[in-house]
């Protein structure tokens, strides 16, 4: 998945349940996908009548299958004009061999991105044409449109895409700038499969740059030879900055938007963290999966947090100010460039291979993305970003931050995360996954002598599992786990604090690689309210009971502007209210300016303070020769073979 930046959160001291653009959509996630799971049941029942009531396997099997289309190619304008009306036109053509009815999809998603995000709701001015007069077509589901072909020929398929959505998995545009995804223009032919080999003209202005993962066959002519590669491949189009550099023998670019966002020492400072973290990450599995690797950023001043997309060969960055050169950047890119293997490459069988018409969860998104974060995090303190401590800091996060939310299973998360919870753990797969990963790994350290590790798990399954051109198991995954670890069995492990809830065993783990948990109990003032932060502003979403924020009269649904004086989407808002008001009286009057049913309010709540927790990893002052060797082995990524 894209990363949500909750497993940062923490180190940026940012309370909120989550702030990246995923967030955007959280709302409207769960009716529509209550919506398609609705449509599904509702097309088989009517299916089934249909094969009963009309003995016609051909009518059935025409309401599903396209007929088939061959020389399928795309191209994208977007210039000046289009830039205006914030639209980027899409044309597709293809040859048809009859009458048949075509029947084109545009997918329900993004990879990556575990949300349905019904991208056929930005299409306008959908229009099919053969031999120059225009098709009849109609809708057969929300996002597929049934063309009707008038004989063998050429088809054109055109429409524009509403390119307004700072997201990712998205499209948006600026006035000289275009991000846009093949899932959200490249519509397929339903049924028909994905091996089909697809080309793409992108027509823009004559000094705008095109930047994307997709192999250059001409001038601003692109080509893969499958659709699942034609939309893991999003395009930078338009002004921006570009530079490029040799990293572990492959070109990796950076492409930011706009002009003049990462210059001078930042932009520096971004390739020093690249040429840090990308080779110990190949260290991990001993190969380089890509010919070119971008690296395509936009940071937008409206934006809130920042968040990333993976993809095999590139990923994009959106980032709003309050994020832009922190340190939580050589992280972000850490963890998206590591998911060229993990995810990309190595996935999880449910998700391999893609489908695109409906959700596609899997219990294992915790390795997904949890290991991807832990692997983020070694990257940092082998690559030389952070030092011990550092990554002693970025566990103790996520610790803190699991701890602050309700006992949530792993595998449940990772399956939950389709309907965005909203009791806070929607994204908690991703600290607690990454935490998982942390004892996965000193466990099978302690096993096999420091022989062996995490590193091991990952490459035994990416050659095992990709190099064979499939998915891996949760069978494939333990038994990977257990023969790194000498034979050690993980079914307690699985059943306790995997597939189960219970708190994970620190106390007993850690000193096996001599680190330990101190806990420093402390007491903060806390407003009581869980919130969403997206471009737009800070929505509670909700209240505690018997919180100052209850006892104010806020509510969920506000949407906050201001606590104690400080504005509530400042990144760094909870850490100024904790410094001013910690040592205050409880019962302090505190201004609470909100925004209810478009008109600005002022409550007042009184301070309160609440017990918290903090737990800090901290180097055990004495471990034996043999915990040593593992702490050693896990910071610098060696074993003792
Ligand atoms: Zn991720």
């Amino acid at each position: 998945m894209r990363l949500s930046l909750s497993g940062h959160n923490a180190s940026r001291q940012q309370p909120h349940a989550a702030n990246d653009s995923c967030t955007l959509i959280a709302a409207t996630g769960g009716p529509f996908l209550l919506y398609r799971l609705m449509k599904s049941k509702l097309f088989s029942v009517l299916l089934a009548l249909a094969l009963v009531t009309i003995p016609s396997p051909a009518m059935a099997q025409a309401a599903a299958i396209s007929a088939p289309i061959t020389d399928v190619g795309y191209e994208v304008t977007f210039t000046r004009a289009n830039a205006g009306r914030r639209q980027v036109r899409s044309a597709m053509t293809f040859t048809v061999g009859g009458t048949e009815p075509v029947l084109l999809s545009l997918p329900a998603w993004t990879p990556g991105a575990y949300e349905i995000g019904n991208f056929a709701r930005d299409i306008a001015n959908f229009s099919a044409e053969e031999g120059g007069s225009s098709l009849a077509w109609d809708k057969v589901d929300p996002d597929t449109w049934r063309i009707r072909p008038r004989g063998v020929g050429q088809v054109s398929v055109r429409f524009d895409y509403l390119a307004d959505s700072l997201d990712n998995a998205n499209t948006w545009s600026k006035s000289d700038f275009l991000l846009f995804n093949g899932t959200n223009l490249f519509p397929y032919a339903e049924g028909r499969g994905f091996d089909f080999p697809a080309s793409v003209n992108v027509s823009t202005e004559a000094g705008w740059k095109v930047v994307t993962g997709m192999t250059q066959t001409g001038p601003r002519r692109y080509s893969a030879s499958n659709y699942h590669d034609l939309v893991d491949m999003p395009f930078f189009v338009g002004q921006f900055d570009v530079d490029s550099a040799q990293i572990s023998g492959t070109w990796v670019r950076f492409a930011t938007y706009p002009s003049g966002s990462v210059s001078g020492g930042p932009r520096v400072a971004v390739w020093e963290a690249l040429k840090l973290v990308i080779p110990v990450e190949v260290k991990v599995f001993g190969e380089v999966p890509w010919t070119t690797y971008s690296v395509m950023q936009i940071l937008d001043p409206a934006y809130g947090g920042g968040s990333g997309l993976e993809h095999q060969n590139s990923h994009v960055d959106v980032i709003g100010p309050g994020m832009a050169s922190t340190p939580v950047m050589p992280s972000l890119y850490a963890h998206e460039i590591f998911h060229a293997w993990n995810v990309k490459r190595l996935r999880p069988a449910d998700l391999w291979p893609y489908r695109y018409d409906s959700e596609q969860p899997t219990a294992l998104l915790w390795i997904s993305e949890g290991i991807t974060d832990y692997y983020a995090d070694l990257a940092e303190v082998r690559g030389g970003i952070v030092d011990a401590k550092g990554f002693y800091s970025l566990t103790s996060d996520k610790m803190s931050e699991v701890d602050g939310l309700p006992a949530t299973s792993l595998e449940d998360a990772s399956l939950s995360t389709w309907v965005h919870p909203r009791d806070g753990t929607e994204y908690i797969y991703y600290p607690k996954g990454s935490l998982a990963g942390l004892l996965l790994d000193i466990m099978i350290r302690d096993a096999s002598d420091n022989r062996a590790s995490l590193d091991n798990v990952m490459r035994n399954l990416y050659n095992a599992a990709y190099k064979s051109d499939r998915g891996f198991t949760a069978d494939e995954w333990w038994q990977a786990v257990t023969k790194a670890a000498n034979g050690k069995s993980f079914t307690d492990f699985y059943a306790r604090y995997i597939d189960g809830r219970e708190p994970f065993p620190y106390d007993k783990v850690l000193p096996l690689a001599g680190m330990r948990v101190a806990r420093d109990t402390t007491r903060v003032p806390q407003l009581g309210i869980a919130s969403l932060q997206d471009s737009v502003g800070v929505h509670v979403t909700q209240v505690l009971p018997q919180s100052a924020a209850a006892d104010a009269g806020i509510e969920a649904g506000d949407d906050l502007i201001s606590v104690g004086g400080f504005q509530a989407n400042d990144p760094e808002w909870t850490d100024k209210f904790r410094s001013r008001y910690s040592r205050q009286p409880e019962g302090t009057s505190l201004p609470v300016v909100i925004m209810r049913d478009g008109a600005q309010q002022t409550l007042t709540a009184r301070l309160h303070f609440v017990n918290r927790i903090e737990s800090r990893v901290v180097e055990d002052p004495r471990p034996s020769a043999k915990a040593r060797r593992i702490r050693e082995g896990i910071l610098r990524g060696i074993t003792a073979n």
